[in-house]
């Protein structure tokens, strides 16, 4: 089979042959349609993941059909259509998995970081990180529900606002241009916040109610005026931006952050209390969550807008991706 792998940290994405991968005990073959790009992905090219061992192949947005079933795997059929996210497996015994919470895994595997994963025409993944994909969804499209559409859906549902809520959306690319679209089919009041005018008509097409430009004035006084938010989910990976916005959160408001920066967030302490305000994160989810995201997706018509590229130019389409070009989720589709 054809893949794309990383040979050492800070190496080059190199094309290659390599022997179709057998599926062990509890494993599944998938042939993969689409991969989804992520910028999480920088991980294994730049080595910044402890343990990753290489040769590696990336990718947790990975939509496909099962090709092949290792023993003890009865949940899943040949040709059947399925998913695997960033959560790529559990070992069903620690503490945290016996109470169900199988993100929070001691043993947790993420797909094209543990193991090899969808730059590639074939990959192997545990049964228990496959999601099972409705028929109404193109691979292409789904492919990044599996990533930054989890992340954002998840974070959204479990954050407690109500159906009415103000949700403010920090960020408009490949998470953003999903959460603005999820919080509006959730029922909240959605504003969308970026930098600059550029991203308005895009974010009141998706189905924001209000656009914040955040350039030009004080963005957490212009969520003031509209009431306060009881959510911002921020997808920025901008920490200083994110700072900027805490005081446009409402009563009991909630900062949700999703997006990555090194940086610390700066929150005053008066800007907390009188409010009952918190600062919280949240991680996409498990597959379970995942099939909640590419149902709601199916049902809502909630769609990321993608960029293809064939599995060959991975190296190029990656590079779209960290440059901030892609509008707005770069996927690589495996010909035939
Ligand atoms: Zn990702």
């Amino acid at each position: 089979m054809k893949a794309v792998q990383v040979s050492k940290a800070g190496g080059e994405f190199e094309v290659v042959e390599r022997p179709l991968p057998e599926p062990g005990p509890g494993q599944v073959r998938v042939k993969v349609e689409a991969c989804g790009i992520c910028h999480s992905d920088a991980f294994v090219k730049d080595g910044a993941f402890p343990g990753i061992e290489y040769p590696r192949v990336p990718g947790h947005e990975v939509i496909g059909r099962v090709d092949a079933l290792g023993p003890g795997v009865d949940a899943f059929s040949a040709g059947q259509r399925v998913g695997v996210g960033w959560h790529g497996g559990h070992c069903f015994r620690c503490e945290a998995c016996r109470a169900g919470d199988f993100v929070n895994c001691s043993n947790a595997q993420i797909a094209g970081v543990s193991y090899d994963g969808g730059y590639a025409e074939y990959m192997v993944a545990p049964a228990e990180a496959l999601a099972r994909v409705p028929d109404a969804l193109d691979s292409a499209e789904a492919a990044p529900l599996l990533c930054a559409g989890i992340t954002t859906f998840n974070a959204l549902r479990n954050a407690g606002a109500r159906a009415g809520d103000t949700v403010a959306v920090l960020g408009i690319g490949g998470l953003g241009h999903l959460a603005v679209q999820y919080a509006r089919k959730m029922g909240m009041r959605t504003v969308a916040l970026s930098h600059g005018p550029a991203k308005e008509a895009l974010a009141r097409e998706l189905g924001a109610h209000d656009y914040i430009d955040t350039s030009a004035g004080d963005p957490a006084e212009a969520l003031q005026a509209l009431g306060g938010a009881r959510i911002i989910l921020s997808t920025a990976p901008n920490s200083a931006a994110i700072s900027a916005v805490v005081g446009g959160l409402g009563r009991d408001g909630c900062l949700l952050v999703v997006g990555v920066d090194g940086a610390p967030i700066e929150v005053a302490p008066l800007q907390l209390i009188p409010g009952r305000h918190s600062v919280g994160g949240w991680p996409s989810g498990t597959p379970k969550d995942s099939e909640d995201t590419l149902d709601f997706s199916a049902r809502f018509d909630v769609l990321p807008r993608i960029e293809t590229y064939p599995l060959e130019q991975a190296a190029e389409a990656y590079d779209r991706m960290l440059g901030n070009q892609a509008r707005f989720r770069v996927v690589l589709t495996m010909g035939g």
